[in-house]
């Protein structure tokens, strides 16, 4: 689902905890590193939003550089 945000290239490390009123979400999201910041945060923002309606979850999304080693 973070797939359908334009500017995501992959992503890895998911990690859910559900409190039962709520859920918590994070992820790492892979981007290209020659992106600025500004838009790379701004791409993490909409990956938040989408995870948080598609799952009524509070997401945080760590963001990696695609030429970054991978890791988990
Ligand atoms: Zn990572």
């Amino acid at each position: 689902m973070a797939h359908t945000v334009p500017g995501v290239i992959s992503t890895h490390g998911i990690a859910v905890h559900d409190y039962g009123t709520h859920k918590m979400v994070s992820l790492h999201v892979e981007v290209e590193g020659s992106l600025p910041l500004t838009e790379a945060h701004d791409i993490a923002d909409k990956v938040e939003d989408v995870i948080n309606e598609d799952l009524y979850a509070v997401t945080t999304v760590h963001l990696d550089s695609y030429r970054d080693d991978p890791h988990s």
